[in-house]
């Protein structure tokens, strides 16, 4: 989104309100559309411009004038970005931007596993800085292991997941927050408030057969906390398993709830479908 020479630099900074995309960038705006739909909008990739006012990329980040953030969330709806045929985006505000920074990775590395099947490879392990796929099995047939972090502590894991075939993928607010006046501000921003998410969970892992899907879902579900992430599993309207962690608890459902373990003192709650 800032590399000057990106279409997607190119569609942020439009003249006028229409741009004709690539087939791959429509291809994720088209998947953010349906995230956005099924969680009810707390996953929307029109957050760009609140992101840059927050700016926790910054040296020295600090909490944006709440008048600001009120005249931000104005341009903040991907409910007003239309997708249209022929790869047409229209957008409604002419300030509104979009951040892929929830799903990107997701995407990409269902991209990679892609090529690896097309190369014939049967087996293999793709880890983008935290966001893991893997094809097949080992090779020796056993389910690959996946550490889940501790949000609490670098050094321990929450547990441990066998699977084949899948992406796992872990968002939270520990990954990237900065403190101001005893408070921490993380990276991840509810789009109802304008401010980052007052989550009551403090990581979330999906893991699916979708990169894609496991990548955005993992920010939404944060946004939307135990009771929200609870009601999108048992709705069915997206296929998905998920490790959530609210700090003293691991909450993990059923379809993987055999897969799962941990060596922490904790208390583990299987959700049920
Ligand atoms: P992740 O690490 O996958 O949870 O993605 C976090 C990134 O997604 C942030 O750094 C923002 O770029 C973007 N983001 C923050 N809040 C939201 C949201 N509610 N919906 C969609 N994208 C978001
Ligand atoms: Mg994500």
């Amino acid at each position: 989104r800032t590399k000057e020479e990106s279409e997607l630099y190119r569609l942020n900074h439009r003249s006028g309100n229409e741009v004709t995309v690539s087939e791959d960038l429509y291809a994720l705006l088209s998947c953010a559309k349906e995230y956005y739909e099924k969680t009810n909008g707390r996953f929307d990739i029109s957050v760009a411009s609140l992101s840059d006012l927050w700016n926790f990329k910054s040296e020295t980040p600090k909490v944006p004038d709440d008048a600001q953030i009120k005249k931000t969330l104005k341009k903040t709806d991907y409910s007003q970005v239309h997708l249209e045929p022929e790869h047409k985006v229209v957008f409604d505000d002419p300030d509104t931007m979009l951040d892929l920074g929830a799903l990107a990775k997701g995407y990409i590395a269902d991209k990679l596993k892609a090529y690896l099947v097309s190369e014939e490879i049967e087996g293999g392990y793709i880890n983008l800085g935290g966001n893991v796929q893997v094809l097949g099995t080992k090779t020796d047939g056993s389910d690959w292991r996946v550490a889940i972090q501790n949000p609490d502590s670098e050094s321990s894991y929450l547990g441990v997941l066998s699977t084949a075939d899948k992406a796992v993928i872990t968002s939270g607010g520990y990954e990237r927050y900065f403190e101001q006046d005893g408070q921490v501000y993380h990276h991840i921003i509810d789009p109802q408030t304008g401010y980052p998410s007052e989550s009551d969970l403090t990581s979330v892992t999906i893991v699916c057969s979708d990169g894609t899907t496991a990548d955005a879902l993992s920010t939404a579900l944060f946004v939307m906390g135990l009771d929200g992430a609870k009601e999108l599993y048992r709705s069915g309207s997206l296929d998905f398993e998920m490790i959530l962690y609210d700090g003293s608890r691991v909450y993990v459902s059923e379809g993987i709830a055999d897969s799962f373990s941990t060596n922490m003192n904790t208390e583990i709650i299987t959700i049920q479908p």
